[in-house]
């Protein structure tokens, strides 16, 4: 056991600059806990108990709710509600996420198109790993899933979410992808930007439809003037680029008010909303003050 915790430690350490670590049964895959999870997960899909909850998304000069980031979570039967951070780095390497995310596009798309009969047109962000950007029938599943059982998708009603990191990882890769979903008339948002290491030679030459300010930096823009100077700088940056601007972690009227000032384009967070469930959205929408008739319930 000693020499097990050891390596784990180790394994831990070397993703640190630290050098050195102590055990932490929260790092180690191997705890009861953790491998009694992982079998939970690979059953998961099938005992139908991931469900998709939708956060709005508005336009911050018009007040308006035009459209939704798709959030997985997990309902497990003993733990309850369990948030994504807990299972899918856990997904990723386990060779899980291929499966997690097609069930996640399909839902988001089938969603979409019955909110699209019931009146409701809502653009949806749908988050996607490196491994399922990597597989090579990405783009003609989601193609297939766009004008299938029946009913067309718009291909402009669906975004693609992937961090700047998944990016910069295999940029020849990652560029023919996203010409390709430009090609099909889905678009693409670079998330969590500001965290990672792009290079913004690569940035410019890639047909990115919008980046979203990493919530590290919205989140106290209002009180900390090095957050809102990179915040401002992204947005500058940005639109000179060509793209839109999302800031997603806005948790007040201060930040919001700011972005607005800032130029940024779309707002994102808990002082608009949390993600809600489909019917909870619907719902919200009806009765919320962010919508006009950008939306028709
Ligand atoms: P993300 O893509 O950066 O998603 C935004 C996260 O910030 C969400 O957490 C959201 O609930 C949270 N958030 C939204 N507004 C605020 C705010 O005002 N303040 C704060 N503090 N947080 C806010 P969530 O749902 O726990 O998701 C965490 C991460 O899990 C996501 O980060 C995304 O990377 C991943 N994820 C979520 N759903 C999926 C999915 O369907 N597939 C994949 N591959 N990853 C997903
Ligand atoms: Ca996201
Ligand atoms: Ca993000």
């Amino acid at each position: 056991m000693l020499m097990s915790r050891a390596d784990v430690a180790m394994y831990a350490a070397k993703h640190t600059d630290a050098g050195f670590l102590f055990y932490d049964p929260k790092t180690d895959p191997h705890t009861q806990q953790r491998l009694q999870l992982s079998s939970d997960l690979r059953h998961a899909l099938e005992r139908n108990e991931f469900v998709l909850h939708y956060q709005p998304q508005i336009n911050i000069e018009s007040n308006c709710i035009i459209g939704v980031e798709a959030l997985i979570r997990w309902n497990h039967p003993e733990h309850g509600m369990i948030f994504p951070d807990q299972f899918i780095p856990f997904a990723e390497n386990t060779g899980l996420i291929n499966p997690i995310t097609d069930w996640v596009i399909r839902t988001a798309i089938m969603q979409c198109k019955t909110w699209q009969m019931a009146g409701t047109e809502l653009r949806i962000a749908i988050n996607v790993t490196a491994h399922s950007f990597q597989d090579p029938l990405f783009v003609d599943k989601l193609a297939t899933l766009l004008c299938g059982e029946g009913t067309c998708l718009a291909p402009e009603r669906i975004e693609i979410e992937i961090t700047e990191n998944i990016l910069m990882a295999e940029i020849e890769h990652g560029a023919k992808v996203i010409g390709r979903l430009r090609d099909l008339g889905v678009s693409v948002a670079i998330d969590d930007f500001g965290t990672g290491y792009s290079s913004l030679a690569y940035l410019k030459k890639l047909p990115i439809h919008s980046v979203k300010i990493d919530k590290s930096f919205v989140l106290n823009m209002a009180e900390d003037d090095n957050d809102a100077v990179i915040v401002r700088a992204t947005i500058d940056l940005a639109h000179n680029l060509g793209y839109l601007v999302v800031a997603e972690g806005v948790e007040n009227r201060d930040s919001l008010d700011l972005l607005a000032v800032l130029g940024c384009d779309l707002a994102q967070g808990y002082h608009i909303s949390h993600a809600l469930p489909a019917d909870a959205l619907i719902l919200w929408i009806k009765n919320s003050s962010w919508v006009s008739d950008e939306v028709a319930v």
